[in-house]
């Protein structure tokens, strides 16, 4: 039904773009104007671009990557854009059509391109709407390893300096600036988790979305059974992550579909596990927020895993 809607509604932005011109080549007198599809690669692309580059997000702060429902607005951005960011690997499974709704003749970057991709984390039960990832065969969330991110902000120091050759120096400097930071972060990673003593590195979630920190960093997640994530979870559900954590010892649960105070009570004093606190998965905070930019998002997740897993 919504989707039927979706494909609709794209008809008619088709309509009204689909003789949209091509954005100029080489912007020479303005900044070069960049459309990320979600917050955290509209960060990158930032971080790469400077004051040279303006950024619109398609899907902002604090939403679902995985789901978008295109309106005018985000076409007419495709339409005005030199360049055009995504992800890749599955995630923006909304954005083949909006694009050619939108008529652009801007090139696509698509960042994680070089990535080695890791299969999707499906095996458990997980819900098939908008945010389930089970029609994916590999994992989108290649950002959690920091590593990617290099092989991202490559891929966008690059399509920058191809739209706006002039400035191509300067595009080089921000992001061997920036991978300097990364290299600090990851560090940063590396020896909060060695501080984690290896069996307590363990936690639930129920946003299968941490496949590649754990992969690189050596925490393992995981993912209660019989727990959709489209969905508040039922009592029954709450009883299963009880005697799942009981009988993996996990000392730490992140359930973002639980939102319910008194359920995280319920499993934080039946099963022993700390409730851990926020973490972001696939979106940054609201600007004034504690993950307003990757390296903060990092760093905010690394501190909440800690606190969590840390003894005593
Ligand atoms: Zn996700």
């Amino acid at each position: 039904m919504a989707r039927t809607f979706r494909i609709a509604a794209l008809a008619i932005l088709s309509l009204w773009f689909g003789s949209a011109g091509p954005a100029s080549a080489a912007p020479q007198d303005r900044p070069v104007r960049a459309v990320a599809t979600f917050s955290i690669l509209g960060d990158l692309v930032r971080q790469v671009g400077g004051s040279r580059v303006t950024v619109a997000t398609l899907v902002g702060p604090d939403s679902d990557a995985h789901g978008l429902s295109p309106s005018p607005a985000d076409a007419r951005k495709l339409a005005e854009a030199d360049i055009v960011f995504v992800n890749g690997l599955g995630l923006e499974g909304w954005f083949d059509r909006l694009i050619r709704a939108s008529g652009t003749r801007a090139p696509v970057v698509v960042a994680s391109a070089g990535v080695k991709p890791i299969p999707a984390q499906d095996e458990h039960a997980h819900g098939d709407g908008d945010h389930g990832h089970g029609d994916h065969a590999v994992d989108p969330h290649a950002w959690q390893d920091v590593a990617n991110v290099r092989i991202y902000v490559a891929n966008i120091r690059d399509g920058l300096a191809e739209v706006d050759p002039a400035h191509a120096d300067a595009y080089r400097a921000a992001a061997a600036a920036y991978l300097a930071e990364l290299d600090a972060l990851e560090r940063d990673v590396r020896a909060a988790i060695a501080r984690i003593p290896p069996e307590r590195r363990r936690i639930i979630t129920t946003h299968d979305a941490f496949g590649y920190f754990a992969a690189a960093y050596g925490l393992r997640f995981i993912a209660p059974q019989g727990v959709s994530t489209d969905s508040e979870a039922s009592p029954r559900d709450v009883a299963a992550i009880i005697r799942q954590i009981r009988k993996e010892r996990v000392p730490a649960v992140f359930l973002e579909n639980i939102s319910d105070p008194r359920q995280m009570q319920q499993i934080a004093r039946e099963s022993g596990a700390r409730v851990g606190g926020k973490v972001y998965s696939d979106a940054l905070s609201a600007p004034d927020g504690p993950a307003a930019t990757y390296l903060d998002l990092m760093r905010s997740n690394l501190k909440a895993f800690d606190a969590a897993l840390m003894p005593g």
